[in-house]
């Protein structure tokens, strides 16, 4: 067996302590927000619900896809004809009427998101919403939809199928081509 020198085990031994004092720190200090790591752009945090600048109005249609698919049941939506569409404002038939979350139950699987056909909603970079009540995590259609202007702005979201998904108006031959 090989007798190390103790000289040369204490050098190694400082050297590793410099090298672990000058190194950059891989944590953060909760909750200083000065503190904080960077999120990186693919963080996925709770779900929110994405906003439709050209006709202000969510991209949301109601259709109850995510709804149905969600693995712990913690959503809830409920679609209406959308009075924009009938004063030829906007392209979507239906609109999303009332939407709730649960997000003390939601688990952040992002099924939700995979499975919308219309880039209605998206996993924001919200993280922080503990509370003291059991069930004070509940959000409605307008908190998801200050949630979404936030993820929006901060990341300049885009919708992935801008002409399927866009609420701008068809002209008049493509609009009676599609109905
Ligand atoms: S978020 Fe998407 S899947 Fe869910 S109800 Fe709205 S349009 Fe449908
Ligand atoms: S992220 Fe998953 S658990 Fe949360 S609302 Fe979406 S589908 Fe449900």
């Amino acid at each position: 067996m090989k007798i190390q020198n103790p000289v040369l085990g204490f050098i190694n031994g400082l050297m590793v302590t410099i090298r672990s004092t000058l190194r950059r720190p891989v944590t953060a200090e909760y909750p200083a927000i000065e503190k904080r790591l960077p999120l990186s752009n693919r963080y996925m945090g709770f779900p929110a619900l994405t906003w439709d600048y050209d006709v202000e109005e969510p991209y949301c249609t109601g259709c109850m896809v995510c709804v149905r698919e969600c693995p712990t049941q913690c959503m809830s939506a409920q679609m209406k004809d959308n009075p924009q569409h009938e004063k030829g404002l906007s392209r979507r038939r239906k609109i999303i009427e009332s939407f709730e979350i649960n997000l003390g139950r939601c688990i952040l699987c992002g099924i939700c998101v995979d499975v919308c056909n219309f880039d209605a909603i998206e996993m924001s970079h919200e993280y922080e919403l503990s509370k003291y009540q059991r069930n004070a995590n509940r959000v409605n259609l307008n908190q998801l939809l200050d949630m979404g202007v936030v993820y929006q702005n901060k990341l300049q979201w885009t919708p992935k199928q801008p002409q399927k998904n866009s609420g701008i108006p068809l002209p008049p031959k493509q609009s009676e081509d599609s109905s």
